[in-house]
């Protein structure tokens, strides 16, 4: 009862976007349905609390290439796209932003330089960020320098979740012991021959983002600590540091000392000890933070619970990773 394997998957993670769906349907149709090869639509139903789940029923009535994956409860941007890579069947699998920041018509474009080119990924990469604000600009080029740094060049700068990815990628993500991987950066990492494509990034369609500060910045903490080690060596650096300026002090001291002058200087004293103790601190929350990722990996629950997979082969029933 298995049907033929789809030539392209389109993953939409979604959280609360009644909105946008509408909207994203009909813009997401258009171009799939003009590729004129088998699809399928992979909407991932992040444990919305909205109008979500009844907008993708009803889109389902009139779109039998629309399948719905419906996670237990709200696991996250990069869980959601995980759950819904994983259980794509096409050829091809792109993730896309439900909010239409993304161009869908770019899809066509990705998919051709794949094929042409014997490509396995296919980056989105945002030429212009005009529309987003200031502040968010400034810290995805931060971020995206540092990343860089640490996982290495071919980590293409400005590219989010906007990607193709191979059948032979995807089962290779599959390997990964990762529960809930950083897509883009181990998605390079992964080391397959890629291209970019770029495209404007548009305001978002309707609706509000998903992504406040604490997310923007749990997302950076974990897509360091997930790839680098660097930061725990930073103690042993700032510790050798201090010996060194130990050693000079205490010669400074000795002379003073022959030449007979007195030692003063109390603030200097308490403003060094104030110093230590939060580089200590500082040591200890990066040592933390390692830790936490050891715990969460030893604890080894899920990164999300699949609900319902509605429209793959009938129900496929629950599941989880
Ligand atoms: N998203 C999700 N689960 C969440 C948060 C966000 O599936 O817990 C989805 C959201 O619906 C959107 C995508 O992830 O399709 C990107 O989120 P958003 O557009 O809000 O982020 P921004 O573009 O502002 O960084
Ligand atoms: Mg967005």
């Amino acid at each position: 009862m298995t049907r033929p394997e789809p030539a392209v998957s389109v993953v939409v993670p979604m959280f609360n976007e009644e909105s946008v769906l509408p909207l994203l349907a009909q813009r997401l149709r258009a171009v799939l349905d003009g590729l004129d090869e088998p699809y399928e639509v992979l909407a991932v139903d992040d444990g919305s609390t909205d109008g979500t789940a009844a907008g993708l029923a009803g889109l389902r009535a009139r779109w039998p290439q629309l399948r719905v994956l419906r996670l237990r409860r709200n696991s996250g941007h990069q869980a959601a796209l995980v759950a819904g890579v994983l259980r794509a069947r096409g050829r091809y699998v792109v993730s896309i932003d439900a909010d239409l920041q993304d161009p869908p018509e770019a899809i066509a474009e990705m998919l051709r330089r794949a094929r042409a080119e014997g490509l396995d990924v296919v980056y989105g990469v945002r030429a212009d960020r005009s529309s987003d604000t200031r502040f968010k600009r400034w810290t995805a080029a931060g971020y995206y320098r540092l990343m860089r740094r640490l996982v290495g060049k071919q980590v293409p700068a400005q590219a989010g979740d906007f990607r193709l990815l191979s059948r032979a990628a995807v089962e290779a993500l599959r390997e990964l012991p990762e529960r809930s991987p950083v897509l883009r950066l181990v998605v390079p990492w992964l080391g397959f021959p890629s291209g970019e494509v770029s495209y404007e990034r548009e305001e978002r369609a309707a609706g509000r983002t998903k992504y406040p500060l604490s997310r923007m910045a749990g997302l950076a903490v974990e897509s360091v600590t997930s790839f680098s080690a660097v930061p725990l060596r930073v103690a042993t650096w700032l510790g050798l540091a201090g010996v060194a300026v130990c050693g000079v002090l205490v010669v400074v001291a000795v002379v003073a000392w022959l030449a007979g002058s007195t030692v003063t200087g109390w603030p200097s004293l308490y403003v060094a000890i104030l110093f230590l103790g939060a580089v200590q601190l500082l040591c200890l929350g990066l040592l933390g933070e390692y830790v936490a990722r050891v715990y969460t990996a030893v604890q080894g629950r899920p990164a999300y619970f699949v609900a319902s997979d509605t429209g793959a082969d009938g129900d496929a029933g629950a599941d989880r990773r």
